[in-house]
């Protein structure tokens, strides 16, 4: 079993799936030479993929290129289908970091075919999470710093506001074909400034009012 720890919840909450988002940042979407979709590109990582503060990226032998993205994560607490935007943030019970650890050459290899993305997405620690704060804590989801460094130099540095997809939106759209039920987790995608990380290096993030997250590459 996969867990997260959420703020005022005494016991771990076993983690369902995971609902990514992709190209959901303007800039992002346009350093790798993406379209910006007119429809949510999703894609789900396995609960296994999880790994924690402190804990190490593995990056598998048939990659050389890894990146870093990191996410804001939204944990669902309430089961919704058919979730309209104006109900979609009353299923939400917090928020974390996640950093969605991409194989970029692998990923490239895939797209090239048509292929799904879980050889370069779905790895084990492909999905370093981070505790998460109560809902109730963070006023405004959409107005968040988000940073991410490498061995201390400052690699994406942005804010939540720059999603252009927002929660509610994604949310109605995800549970249009999916039941989101307590304990899956969401990543609403990442700004620009992903890159490659290689063995030694440590990624340290941080969300404003979320917390902190670092993990280093084995
Ligand atoms: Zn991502």
């Amino acid at each position: 079993m996969h867990c997260i720890t959420l703020n005022g919840c005494d016991t771990p909450i076993t983690v369902g799936k995971i609902v990514c988002l992709a190209r959901n940042y303007v800039a992002h979407a346009h350093e790798l030479g993406n379209e910006v979709p007119s429809e949510p590109v999703l894609f789900i990582k396995p609960a296994s993929s999880l790994i924690y503060d402190g804990e190490q990226v593995e990056i598998p032998s048939y990659s050389d290129d890894c990146h870093h993205e990191v996410e804001l994560a939204v944990l669902i607490g309430k089961k919704g289908k058919n979730v309209t935007a104006e109900n979609a943030m009353d299923l939400i019970a917090g928020y974390g970091i996640g950093i969605d650890m991409t194989l970029r050459d692998t990923q490239a290899k895939l797209k090239e075919k048509g292929f799904p993305w879980e050889k370069a997405k779905g790895f084990d620690t492909s999905c370093p999470i981070s505790h998460f704060v109560a809902a109730d804590q963070i006023s405004d989801p959409h107005d968040l710093a988000i940073k991410l460094s490498v061995n201390g130099h400052i690699r994406q540095d942005s804010t939540t506001g720059c999603m252009i997809r927002r929660i509610p939106e994604t949310i109605a759209a995800i549970t249009e074909g999916f039941t989101l039920e307590p304990g899956d987790i969401i990543l609403t995608g990442t700004p620009a400034g992903v890159g490659r990380v290689v063995s030694g290096d440590t990624m340290s993030t941080m969300i404003e009012g979320v917390g902190t997250l670092e993990v280093s590459v084995k």
